[in-house]
């Protein structure tokens, strides 16, 4: 709710709620928001409101002591932007999302997330919409496969195949009849099952973290005629931080890099699955957890392979790489 003492005008209100419910887009892998957000008028859940801070350089702020949120009104000059950012990055903290670097997870360009910070209100962008980062920190810790912490944007396929891309054929988001939730992704190999493959890449910046990684998919054949083999598999490039820097010791979300200046140009396995053979019915398929050293960070690419090769069509669903 917004405080009932607000200065706020009724346009200010409608952009914060705006903001909000762009947090509720991202599905959990049955097709069910990972979170929902909406508006109470009673005493509850997160207060809302707008203060000028005397000497703040903040943008807002989220306490989680009083669980509130405030946005500093000297920048309300930035217009919609600022509220749709900053109210946006200040909900996902009262949904316990940490703060992320400037970069994004991307490996094609690198722009700021909806969690970074050292970022300019100059450089937010002028339209409403929660970043793929932003998905993945809900899925990291929403999503409810299991204990584990999901890694992957549109985990269930029920955001068609946005975030997904194939080596070695074509995908097609399938209306009906996926795993917990009603879609799947028809994968059309053009190649052999070592060689066709789904995935997703992004980077994670981990500095001196710790953890284990695998990758899980459920895969089924076309029909009961079609001999079907999936595998699970993660690869990775190591990455450096190298020698960028923001002037604010948060570029990437480091705070002690490991200063391995080694970028690989090529993937390497980490871990993947046997070759499984799968029927009409769901299967799961996993690779086993695997240890990294540490690094300043990983390029990941989660891959689903299979072989129902020619006009015949492997069916996936829930594909992640999952960290513990
Ligand atoms: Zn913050």
């Amino acid at each position: 709710m917004f405080d009932a003492n607000s200065p706020w005008s009724s346009l200010e209100k409608s952009r914060v709620s705006l903001a909000f419910a762009t947090l509720n887009g991202p599905k959990d892998h049955d097709g069910s928001a990972l979170v929902n957000v909406h508006k109470v008028d009673a005493w509850a859940a997160v207060l809302v409101g707008l203060q000028h801070r005397e000497g703040s350089d903040s943008l807002g702020e989220y306490s989680c002591v009083f669980n509130n949120i405030w946005l500093n009104s000297a920048y309300s000059g930035y217009g919609a932007k600022f509220y749709w950012k900053v109210a946006r990055h200040e909900m996902m903290h009262a949904l316990s999302a940490d703060h992320a670097g400037r970069a994004d997870s991307r490996a094609s360009a690198e722009n700021p997330t909806t969690m970074s910070t050292c970022v300019a209100v100059s450089d937010f962008k002028n339209e409403n919409f929660l970043d793929r980062d932003g998905e993945i920190q809900l899925q990291w810790i929403f999503n409810s496969l299991n204990t584990n912490h999901a890694l992957n944007a549109n985990i269930g396929f029920e955001n068609g195949t946005s975030e997904w891309g194939g080596s070695n054929g074509s995908l097609s988001s399938v209306a009906s009849g996926g795993v917990g939730g009603t879609k799947y992704l028809s994968f059309d190999a053009t190649g052999t099952s070592s060689s066709s493959y789904v995935r997703q890449t992004l980077r994670l910046w981990t500095g001196d973290d710790t953890s284990q990684f695998r990758a899980v998919l459920a895969a089924r054949a076309p029909s009961s005629a079609v001999n079907t083999n999936a595998r699970a598999s993660l690869y990775r490039k190591r990455m450096s931080e190298g020698s960028t820097s923001l002037g604010c010791g948060y570029a990437r979300a480091l705070t002690n890099p490991n200063s391995v200046t080694i970028h690989d140009a090529e993937y390497v396995l980490v871990s993947q699955s046997s070759l499984t053979n799968v029927g009409t019915s769901w299967t799961t398929v996993a690779s086993p957890w695997t240890s990294l050293p540490k690094r300043d960070g990983w390029e990941f690419q989660t891959r689903a392979y299979g072989n129902a090769a020619g006009s015949y069509s492997i069916r996936f669903d829930n594909v992640r790489a999952e960290e513990k």
